[in-house]
């Protein structure tokens, strides 16, 4: 089979969600009855001569923003040699802190797994068929069911009672820290010991003060993980070596990384205990070598984010202990896949069973089937190389 890639579609478009506005940074959407949060994303279509098409969905509008500038460098090569592909984009991006070509690779494992008529987990040697979910809230907002910190308590136990084994909130931007110490508190007495409970205050603290306060309350509730917790956004390597010699909680650090090289600093500089992971940052291929390079060092690598390539990612890992369901809230359902974007995959709270595990797409490469006639509909664009 010709496996030369012929072509390349852009396909970008919009949907808003209700319910759902963006705090005054513009960085962080919280619940806010009446607002609506708009996304755009995008939708990349690599195709072969012998007329494969790899496709990957809902990655956001501005990470494809290299996608052009990358046509010489794919039009005419294999979609299957991905390791040489990967390492000219590498090049190429690094100027331009190396967006789009995570969505590449994941596009071209669609055409690997389809060439050879396999889902990509198993390509990559997994066989984990079930993966355990932890519920990750949307931010609380100043009404509604994350509005205080007993109501992520509440939140907790409907979790748990549906199935859930782990819990992460991302509290309130702007409150004072004391509410977010209290939150901390409530969940280590209503849940403490019947799940894993994580933090993620998306770097919004101010000063390494705040972190340290928040920390110890986490030691004292038992939490599982502490991630992101102040404003050098998770990449001060120093900083975070320090706050775990002051801590117990083990640190969840370089969500804000891409780059084998660069999470393997943080590692080799202790400034992290788990070690984050992103498939659209870093594509299949550079995320299953920080999880081994995590690996050689005894470490766990923790997918960012859901959907079906996060799947596939997880399932071909050994050292990887939950899938994160990410948008979750008591009030309303927000999902960062939105259900319109698949005929037959979602990925929101309900998307578990009862034993608080997901499944992993069963079909040919990403194993997912788009739902065009909505894209169609909510269409901003095609570009085509
Ligand atoms: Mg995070």
């Amino acid at each position: 089979m010709n496996t030369k890639i012929k072509e390349i579609r852009i396909h970008t478009y919009r949907y808003d969600t209700p319910d759902i506005g963006l705090d005054r940074t513009g960085a962080i959407p919280t619940y806010r009855p009446g607002d609506t949060f708009t996304r755009a994303e995008g939708v990349l279509e690599i195709e072969t001569e012998g007329g494969i098409v790899g496709q990957v969905a809902g990655w956001p509008r501005v990470e494809g923003a290299l996608l052009p500038a990358f046509k010489h460098a794919l039009l005419g090569r294999d979609a299957l040699d991905r390791e040489a592909i990967n390492r000219d984009l590498k090049l190429l991006s690094r100027h331009y802190g190396r967006l789009s070509m995570g969505i590449v690779d994941v596009a071209l494992w669609d055409i690997a797994g389809k060439v050879y008529d396999a889902p990509i987990y198993r390509l990559l040697g997994g066989s984990r068929e079930r993966l355990p979910c932890y519920s990750s809230t949307m931010n609380g907002g100043d009404s509604g069911g994350l509005s205080t910190p007993e109501s992520y308590g509440d939140f907790a136990e409907q979790c748990l009672e549906m199935g859930y084994r782990g819990f992460k909130i991302h509290p309130w931007p702007g409150r004072p820290i004391s509410e977010h110490i209290r939150a901390v508190e409530c969940l280590g007495e209503r849940v403490g010991g019947k799940m894993d409970l994580m933090i993620d205050p998306f770097s919004y603290y101010r000063t390494f003060g705040e972190a340290v306060k928040v920390g110890q309350a986490c030691d004292a509730a038992g939490f599982f993980w502490l991630e992101d917790l102040y404003m050098d956004t998770g990449v001060s390597e120093p900083a975070h070596r320090r706050l775990r010699s002051l801590l117990k909680t083990p640190f969840l650090q370089g969500e804000h990384l891409r780059g084998l090289e660069q999470h393997m600093n943080l590692v080799f500089a202790e400034a992290t205990d788990f070690v984050r992971g992103d498939v659209f940052y870093d594509g299949i291929t550079g995320t299953m070598k920080i999880a081994h390079a995590a690996e050689a060092n005894g470490l766990d690598l923790e997918i960012h984010s859901c959907g079906p390539a996060q799947r596939h990612a997880m399932a071909a890992m050994e050292n990887s202990n939950y899938y994160e369901i990410v948008w979750t809230h008591p009030d309303t359902d927000i999902p960062l896949i939105t259900d319109e974007l698949y005929l037959d995959f979602k990925d929101g709270i309900e998307s578990i069973d009862s034993d608080g595990t997901v499944g992993v797409p069963q079909g040919p490469g990403l194993g997912v089937t788009l739902n065009w006639d909505w894209i169609k509909r909510q269409s901003i664009g095609t570009e085509t190389l």
